[in-house]
């Protein structure tokens, strides 16, 4: 049982006016002593606490627990040699409100190494003894303020400390609860154990054995009151003695407690039970977070979904417009425009085959103007214009280009003033009239059209009379297109040439779309690249405001993790509890992120009529990046709380 010895003990709070809380503090206090340390605000009765308790150390002066030297220990020492011999009571309880009265008991053994059912024997004890055994299963939360206060006292002789240091334990109560709460603290203070309370209330003090007061940090008074149990001779109070334990069951208990495991170890179930604790204990704060980090997750599983559905459109789309155009330019031709198509037509994989016969003309007019000589002459078989994707706008119920016929392209229409196409304008071509049946209006894939005169596949383009250079520098030329299936361009490209030229295959010159898996390769590393980079900036957002809120939370439970520390957490216990609940709520952001992200990817892919595309990978890797994201936020949270020291417990 230690005897706590404080010699000429000083502490001084630097600042630019340095203030002196001690100044020379001697004090012994005996084993079994019930104390109260009185004096007006300000006049260093919590500093007082705070040395003789470990919580802090003094500038100068030395404090001896027992044998032991506190200002010599290392670090983990310390806080053994704290949470084996100190219990502590604060004014504000400090009960996790989430949890049960009998684990906020078992928070004494947490950083022990004991097994949880000791722990929970042991916590039960306590109970009993403070007299709320039947509460041990409610919400610490659900409990009346004196209710409190004494799962905090069992919390504190739980361990079996065998000091309890109290800080003002019924400021928060009235009368009646501060009467119950002075007779639970005497009798603990009965079966041996030393009571130092820290109080305003003169019913408190007068209910103690020995009243120290302190004024500017001196203390100006030490009194044994009249009528107390004789500790020591009545006349020097702060003489050595020491009190036997009455050798009743609590006591026992607290002897026992005392001896098990102060290895300062947490065990992973408590590390997560508390970790889980701490999230509970707020749920609409920490349900905000989750959705910090779903947001952020969410985003990019959209992204991702997104550029998956948008690579698989972007592939639809090159396959439905360039990707099915093979065009075959005939150097040598043999035979007519039909027959060329025909032959075409008869390949696996076409899907509209057309053939063109283009020459220049030197004189084309209507009545209205004239068109330039060297103005194409064409004429087509009736599939071709649709082939190349040329928009007509034809007279009346027209479809078709009969003989003495022709389509006008619409710059040359304009060109040549053409009137309307229901007066029924004519055009002259080399001498001969035909009738204007319709215009071309648009040719994205053979634009020289819309300058063009085109006629059936008999129109007689080949008698145009040769003009002079450099006008035909531009030979007679037949064409064949072909549209094909999606997938099959490639494989027509290459057998046209013997379909069309069997005597000479090599006199076919075939223009097919270039290679799709380069292209499209490219188009998809665009679309991704920018969505990445869209991720990207989501999570960094989701990181850097988690990182911001868990820092604040920490901050506002610096009491609750000053009592860890009192109880005898190292610094790595902290982190870790602040990491873990960091990775709880990532795990959590992760699975929401993933939810909201499948359901944005839905919603966009059907609204825009593309097929939804999943990749099951993506559910792991989600909640992998809540964890984290959260992780990285968390550690600038769990640094600080690391750096948290136990004497934050005793702030108010
Ligand atoms: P009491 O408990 O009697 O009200 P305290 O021990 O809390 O007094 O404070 C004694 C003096 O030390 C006061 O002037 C207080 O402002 C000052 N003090 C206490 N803690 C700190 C601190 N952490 N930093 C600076 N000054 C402090």
């Amino acid at each position: 049982m230690p005897r706590i010895r404080l010699v000429g003990v000083a502490k001084s709070y630097p600042g630019p006016s340095p203030v002196h809380a001690l100044r020379g503090i001697d004090l012994t206090i005996e084993q079994g002593e019930l104390i109260a340390i009185e004096g007006p605000s300000g006049a260093g009765k919590s500093t007082l606490l705070n040395m003789l308790a470990l919580l802090d150390l003094p500038t100068s002066g030395k404090i001896l627990v027992g044998l032991d030297d506190p200002s010599a220990m290392r670090p983990r020492a310390l806080a053994k040699l704290r949470s084996c011999t100190f219990g502590f009571i604060f004014q504000g309880f400090h009960l996790l409100d989430a949890h049960t009265v009998i684990e906020n008991v078992t928070l004494a053994f947490r950083y022990r190494a004991l097994p949880r059912a000791r722990q929970l024997e042991l916590a039960a004890a306590a109970l009993e003894q403070v007299g709320l055994a039947d509460r041990a299963e409610e919400l610490a939360r659900n409990l009346s303020g004196g209710q409190r206060q004494r799962v905090a006292i069992a919390r504190a002789i739980a361990g079996g400390a065998p000091v309890l240091v109290a800080d003002e334990p019924t400021g928060n109560l009235d009368s009646e609860n501060s009467a119950a709460i002075i007779d639970l603290l005497t009798s603990i203070a009965r079966t041996g154990r030393t009571v130092v309370i820290v109080t305003h209330s003169a019913d408190v003090a007068a209910a103690t054995d020995r009243r120290i007061v302190v004024r500017d940090g001196r203390i100006a008074s030490d009194a044994r009151v009249a009528g107390a149990p004789a500790l020591a001779a009545e006349d020097e109070p702060t003489e050595v003695l020491s009190l036997a334990s009455d050798g009743g069951e609590p006591s026992a208990h607290a002897a026992a407690a005392r001896q098990e495991g102060h290895d300062s170890r947490l065990s992973l179930p408590d590390l997560l039970r508390d970790a889980w604790g701490t999230l509970a204990s707020r749920p609409g704060k920490y349900a905000a977070l989750v959705l910090v980090i779903a947001l952020g997750v969410g985003l990019a599983v959209t992204t991702f979904g997104l550029t998956e559905a948008a690579r698989a459109q972007v592939a639809q789309t090159f396959d439905a417009t360039r990707n099915i155009q093979v065009d075959a330019a005939l150097g040598d031709p043999r035979t007519s425009i039909s027959e060329y198509a025909a032959r075409s037509e008869q390949l696996a994989g076409v899907d509209l085959a057309g053939a063109v016969h283009i020459t220049r003309s030197p004189a084309i007019s209507a009545e209205s103007g004239e068109a330039p000589a060297g103005t194409p002459l064409a004429a087509v078989t009736p599939d071709y214009l649709e082939s190349v994707g040329a928009t007509v706008r034809w007279q009346g119920q027209k479809r078709e280009i009969a003989d003495g016929e022709v389509l006008v392209g619409g710059s040359l229409a304009a060109e040549l003033g053409l009137p309307p196409l229901f007066s029924g304008p004519r055009v002259r071509v080399n001498g001969t009239e035909a009738q204007v049946v319709g215009i071309i209006e648009e040719s994205a894939l053979a634009p020289e059209l819309l300058r063009s005169v085109v006629g059936g596949a008999s129109f007689p383009v080949a008698d145009s009379p040769l003009l002079p250079p450099p006008v035909t520098a531009v030979p007679p030329e037949m064409a064949v297109h072909v549209r094909a299936v999606p997938g099959a361009a490639q494989q027509i490209a290459q057998q046209l040439p013997l379909a069309l030229q069997p005597e000479d295959p090599s006199s076919v010159h075939v223009q097919a779309p270039p290679d799709p898996q380069t292209q499209r390769g490219s188009i998809e590393a665009t679309v991704r690249a920018s969505l990445l980079a869209l991720s990207a900036v989501s999570i960094l957002v989701a990181v850097i405001s988690l990182m911001n809120s868990m820092s604040v939370s920490v901050l506002e439970r610096s009491r609750e993790l000053g009592l860890r520390r009192a109880l005898g957490a190292q610094r790595s216990h902290l982190r870790r509890l602040v990491m873990v609940e960091a990775m709880l709520l990532g795990a959590a952001g992760g699975v929401c992120g993933l939810f909201l992200g499948l359901l944005a990817v839905l919603s966009v892919s059907i609204s825009r009529g593309w097929v939804p595309i999943f990749d099951p990978v993506l559910a792991p890797i989600a909640v992998a990046a809540g964890i984290v994201v959260a992780a990285l936020a968390g550690a600038v949270a769990a640094w600080r709380a690391s750096r948290i020291q136990p004497v934050e417990a005793l702030r108010l």
